[in-house]
């Protein structure tokens, strides 16, 4: 039995995970390069951007857990080999990591302190005006593990929250609803909608323009999830024309954000580099501790992604 860890991580990122995989794993045998035998041994993989077709020829391999929260571009790989299971990362500490960004994001525009900062650099100086938290309604697109977290934060510092998911889930602390028939309405009404939903085949190009002229004049968006959610100049057209206020962008379709996009200069844009929930090795290494755990003891495996609906 072996583990293999496959990433495209920098020399830090490597040093880091690899001094928190070895104290989380005492005992486990984990191979960072594989010869052909080692390939005969691996019956685990934990991958983070693995590259193209690295887990085609393991035989005994029987988990593949993911290092990130997303596993849109692993399940995208057709090399992935049928019938084994994938777990994805599910971090506590990502999620508070997560909710704090949401928290942060919802405040600055309903404050508008996004417009203070430009305001300071054109040395101009005007009080807008300000409305309570609960006359501010949220809604939380995806109420998984990221969304519900954000969703219970939100309602917690006082807003309208309404969370909405594939399935029902009702929750305590905010309204909740389900379904595309419900969406409409939902888009409607929000000020502020934060994007927190898979990339699955169904979710692609979410926010394309007609779902973005379906958002409440003056609204903003927070987009938390994956880039691929946005058509980027559907956004871009939404604000130019001022039916959207603002746009709070952490993921992006091409990542580095190339440096000649418009989100860089759009001033109804506030740019952030995929930092909204990190993954931090140590805490993450535990995560993935309990699974190789889990698989060795024959016990259930926590977070299994399904292949179908794809997260
Ligand atoms: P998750 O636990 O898998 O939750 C997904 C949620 O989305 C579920 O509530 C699900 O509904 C809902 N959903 C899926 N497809 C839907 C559809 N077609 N219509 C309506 N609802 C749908 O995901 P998560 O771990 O919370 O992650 C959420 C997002 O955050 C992902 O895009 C992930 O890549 C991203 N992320 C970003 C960062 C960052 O730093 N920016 C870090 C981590 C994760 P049901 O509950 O009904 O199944």
């Amino acid at each position: 039995m072996a583990i293999w860890v496959g990433a495209d991580f920098d020399a830090a990122e490597w040093a880091a995970w690899w001094l928190a995989l070895q104290a989380a794993l005492p005992g486990e045998r984990l191979l960072r390069e594989r010869g052909q035998a080692d390939a005969q041994a691996i019956d685990i993989a934990l991958v983070a951007n693995p590259p193209a077709g690295s887990l085609r020829d393991l035989p005994a391999l029987r988990l593949v857990q993911s290092l990130w929260a997303g596993v849109d571009r692993l399940l995208a790989d057709p090399t992935l080999p049928p019938g084994v299971p994938i777990a994805r990362m599910v971090d506590p500490a990502m999620t508070q990591a997560m909710a704090q960004t949401a928290l942060w994001a919802v405040l600055a525009l309903h404050r508008g302190f996004f417009d203070a900062a430009a305001q300071q650099r054109e040395r101009r100086w005007a009080q807008p005006a300000q409305r309570r938290a609960d006359e501010v309604r949220v809604a939380v697109l995806g109420l998984g593990e990221m969304g519900s977290a954000c969703a219970r934060r939100l309602a917690d510092a006082g807003y309208a929250v309404t969370g909405w998911s594939r399935h029902a889930r009702p929750a305590d602390g905010f309204a909740t609803a389900s379904g595309e028939a419900a969406l409409d309405g939902l888009l409607a009404r929000a000020d502020i909608a934060v994007n927190l939903l898979p990339l699955t085949p169904a979710t692609r190009d979410f926010f394309d323009a007609a779902r973005l002229r379906s958002m409440k004049p003056d609204a903003s968006l927070v987009n938390l999830g994956r880039g691929g959610h946005v058509v980027d100049a559907d956004l871009l057209a939404a604000l130019d024309c001022g039916h959207l206020r603002h746009a709070v962008l952490d993921v992006f379709r091409t990542e580095p954000l190339p440096a000649g996009h418009r989100f860089w200069s759009h001033t109804g844009v506030t740019v952030l580099p995929h930092m909204a929930a990190q993954t931090d090795p140590r805490s993450a290494a535990l995560a993935v501790a309990d699974n190789v755990r889990a698989l060795r003891e024959g016990r259930p495996i926590a977070n299994l992604v399904d292949r179908e609906t794809g997260y």
